[in-house]
Parts: structure tokens; C-alpha cells; sequence
């Protein structure tokens, strides 16, 4: 049995590349020629934010921080921050990358720390959203697809620290 034989496609490696595509032309659009700033939450938007770099035409910079706030498939309800950016990022317009939104709690807590350091402005861009499980409302200015409340593995996501490199999102069965 592969690794990914448990795992049935929800978005194709094919649909995430045009969606990709055109979040980066936005994104460049709304930044009117100003560099962009890519703040990527690992580990899960590595793979998203590699693709979303290299399709915003212009001037990109990149920064990393890392959060914990799920175990397995379960959210733990608290957000842990266990490696900050490297980089300043007053006066430069940000784009916080996320590679799916669940019940919105990192996203916020993420939003209000960066916002107290003095960005020229902070927009937040995910691949996925889980609408069903919101719990705490955010503003998402790019956001790819929109899914059902199921759980997510591939393209960045994973299960028990597995299955990141699929290319495409797909379903775990049984879960
Ligand atoms: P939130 O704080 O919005 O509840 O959760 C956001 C984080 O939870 C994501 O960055 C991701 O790490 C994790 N997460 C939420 N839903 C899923 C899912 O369906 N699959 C995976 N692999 N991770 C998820």
C-alpha cells in the first residue's frame, strides 16, 4: 500500500495551479507595484507559498513563523508560537500565507500580533477555508477554495507530520 492510497483527490494538483495563478496576479494587483512581504505559517504553507512567490509578478520578499495548535487531527483550541520571523516587517505590505483556515483562531491571533509591529498594511491570503467550523471570525482577502468540514492532507497539509508532499488536497478516508 503507497502512502497516499488512504487518500482520495478533492482539488486536483491542476485546479490548485490555475487558483494559485490567479490569487498571485491579484495579490500583485492589489500591491500596485510595491514589494510584497510573504509571512508564511509552517509548516503546512511551505508548499503553497512556493507556488504563490514565483506567480506574483514583481518584487516578493519571504519570512516563516511557526505555530502549534493541533496534535494528530485534533485542534488543541490554543495557539503556541514556537519560532518568530527573522525580519522586521514595519512599514512593508505583508501578506500573511496560510494554508487552510479552520476555526480561524490562528489566523486572528497571527493578525493582531503582526498588526502591533506597524506593517504599511497586513492581508491575509489561504489556500483552503472550512467555513462550517468558524469560531472566531476573520477577514480572509485571498482565499482559494472553500470545503466541506472534512480533514485536509497534501500540498503542504499533513497527517502525523505525513503525506505534505502530494500534489494535490485530497480526503483521508475514515476521517
Ligand atoms: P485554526 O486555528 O483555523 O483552527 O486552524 C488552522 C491550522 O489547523 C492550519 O494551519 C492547519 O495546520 C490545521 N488544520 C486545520 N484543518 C486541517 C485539516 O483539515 N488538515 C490538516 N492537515 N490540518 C488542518
Amino acid at each position: 500500500m503507497t502512502a497516499a492510497a488512504e487518500v482520495q483527490v478533492l482539488i486536483s494538483a491542476e485546479e490548485i495551479g490555475r487558483k494559485v495563478r490567479e490569487l498571485g496576479a491579484r495579490i500583485a494587483a492589489d500591491a500596485a507595484g510595491a514589494p510584497v512581504h510573504l509571512v508564511g505559517v509552517l509548516k503546512g504553507s511551505f508548499v503553497f507559498m512556493a507556488d504563490l512567490a514565483r506567480a506574483i509578478p514583481g518584487e516578493v520578499t519571504c519570512d516563516f513563523l511557526r505555530v502549534a495548535s493541533y496534535r494528530g487531527t485534533r485542534s488543541t483550541g490554543e495557539v503556541r508560537f514556537e519560532m518568530d520571523l527573522t525580519e522586521p516587517i514595519q512599514g512593508l505590505h505583508v501578506v500573511l500565507v496560510e494554508d487552510i483556515v479552520d476555526t480561524g483562531t490562528t489566523v486572528d491571533a497571527l493578525v493582531r500580533l503582526l498588526r502591533a509591529r506597524g506593517p504599511a498594511s497586513l492581508r491575509v491570503c489561504t489556500l483552503l477555508h472550512k467555513p462550517a467550523r468558524s469560531k472566531v471570525p476573520v477577514t480572509l482577502d485571498y482565499c482559494g477554495f472553500t470545503i466541506p468540514d472534512r480533514f485536509v492532507v497534501g500540498y503542504g497539509l499533513d497527517v502525523d507530520g505525513r503525506l505534505r508532499q502530494l500534489p494535490y488536497v485530497g480526503v483521508m478516508e475514515g476521517v
